[in-house]
């Protein structure tokens, strides 16, 4: 039996065409074809003897196992498989799970961590966002979604909503689409308005259309890899105008739009609660996806329930927002039964950091309602995983390690000086972890990282690029 040894990984990966942006982004063409990369091939492996922790409530963990991989498909799980011409993944001292499905990223915001000031309101993350957002290209809108999903990767996550509230053409939507394709992450594009659409224009309807049908004209791209939604404006929330505030006539217009292509929705509840609002005007589905779970009343929770209307918290963020803008109800929503799912939100004014968003999202409910609400912290991993699957509609296909399902799985370092010795897995990943235990990122059967590197990918060149885009948008704006 061969073993997978990370040079000969790199040795391969450096053999693989690679063709990145070239002559700066702002003159760079984005269209279809013009950005290619090599991912590394679906080849067919077995991790052997690590802690595995399934997800799969049949399965469920097992304390040495394997995990048999083929075709980008789990074929199999359990001790001692027989798979003869497999090669060998060491998984001693080390925890194999689902990779970390995130339910809300802005990830075109990514590169203007490069201009934002957590100390001065003025170079804070909405007005740095909005004003580059106006002169993004294409090219600067694949620099940026390339440049959050290296980092989404090297923290562990395989699935990503990238929730693009900056669609100015279909141009856009293409370059954003070819570089979750380029960067082998599974994902959704939730297609969204321009930063600075006045709010009485509806979202490019036909532009949707139009990418639907050149990207994905059934439930998914031809690989199943990549999905289509929309993010909407949010509804009867005045509290920041610089995302749009759209009436329920206008909600009506896009929501109606992107359901006539049978495709979900996306909308942030930052401000004031809107869902007995949409609720009225017959809005919620289980095709809804809501964002900030802070203000809901019991009331709003029992509705969300009734319509399987789904919550991603962004536990990072949302806890750093002022006491008036409310908690985070994850207890609330656990206990009324509502979908929840996790999400970074954006890395521009955070990192992606999966074990820290479970982290401040488990000490603040055991902090406030925990004596109440028991929240264990398997349940935690299972929101960052599974969870997240059954939100985006995908957990036929990922969300656990399930023979049959394709294969995105971690495998974190469990000897680190942060994390030895291990006693309950669970507690270690949500009490200790950090994204710098991760040694392993498998997504569709691709290995993307191994030893804690890129196996293929050329991160300087993405940070480069990256960096030249954030450049060109202030100078296009006028940032100083
Ligand atoms: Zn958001």
């Amino acid at each position: 039996m061969r073993t997978i040894d990370r040079r000969t990984i790199l040795k391969a990966g450096a053999a693989l065409a690679v063709t990145g942006l070239t002559g700066g982004c702002a003159s760079s063409p984005a269209g279809r074809g013009t950005f290619t990369r090599g991912l590394p091939a679906r080849d067919e492996f077995v991790v052997r003897d690590a802690t595995v922790l399934t997800m799969d409530p049949a399965i469920g963990d097992l304390a040495r196992a394997d995990v048999h991989v083929r075709e980008g498909s789990i074929v199999a799980v359990g001790p001692r498989i027989a798979a003869s011409g497999a090669s060998a993944i060491d998984g001693r001292g080390m925890i194999c799970m689902p990779g970390f499905i995130d339910t809300h990223w802005h990830l075109w915001t990514s590169i203007c961590r490069a201009l934002i000031n957590a100390d001065d309101p003025k170079r804070g993350y909405f007005p740095v966002t909005n004003a580059l957002g106006r002169h993004y290209t294409p090219a600067d809108s694949y620099c940026s979604v390339r440049l959050g999903l290296a980092e989404a990767l090297s923290a562990g996550a395989t699935t990503v909503h990238n929730w693009a509230h900056n669609i100015r053409s279909p141009e856009h939507a293409h370059a954003e689409l070819r570089a979750m394709r380029d960067m082998g992450v599974r994902g959704r594009l939730a297609y969204g308005t321009p930063q600075g659409l006045p709010d009485e224009q509806s979202m490019d309807l036909k532009g949707l259309e139009k990418v639907k049908r050149e990207w994905m004209p059934g439930n998914g791209n031809e690989d199943g890899m990549l999905t289509l939604g929309i993010c909407s404006r949010n509804v009867g929330d005045s509290t920041n105008l610089l995302r749009g505030n759209i009436s329920v006539a206008m909600a009506r217009t896009d929501w109606g739009g992107a359901r006539a292509l049978g495709l979900p929705i996306t909308m942030h509840t930052s401000g004031p609660s809107p869902i007995k609002l949409l609720d009225n005007a017959k809005l919620l589905g289980p095709d809804v996806q809501l964002v900030h779970p802070l203000l809901t009343t019991a009331e709003e929770r029992h509705i969300m329930r009734e319509r399987g209307v789904s919550y991603s918290t962004s536990p990072t963020g949302e806890s750093r927002r002022p006491a008036s803008a409310g908690v985070i109800q994850l207890g609330e929503l656990l206990d009324a039964g509502v979908k929840v799912s996790l999400s970074i939100d954006n890395t521009s004014s955070y990192a992606a950091d999966y074990f820290q968003c479970m982290r401040i999202a488990y000490n603040l409910h055991q902090h406030r309602i925990g004596a109440r609400i028991p929240l264990t912290c398997k349940r935690m991993v299972q929101l960052a995983t599974l969870d997240g699957a059954v939100d985006l509609g995908i957990a036929d296909r990922t969300g656990s390690l399930t023979p049959g399902k394709r294969a995105d799985l971690i495998l974190v370092r469990t000897g680190d000086i942060n994390m030895a010795p291990m006693a309950d897995p669970y507690t270690a990943l949500v009490s200790f972890a950090q994204p710098t235990n991760i040694d392993t990122v498998v997504v569709d059967g691709r290995i993307l990282r191994r030893g804690g590197a890129f196996t293929t990918l050329d991160y300087a060149e993405v940070l480069n690029q990256a960096a030249e885009c954030a450049r060109s948008l202030a100078e296009k704006a006028k940032w100083v």
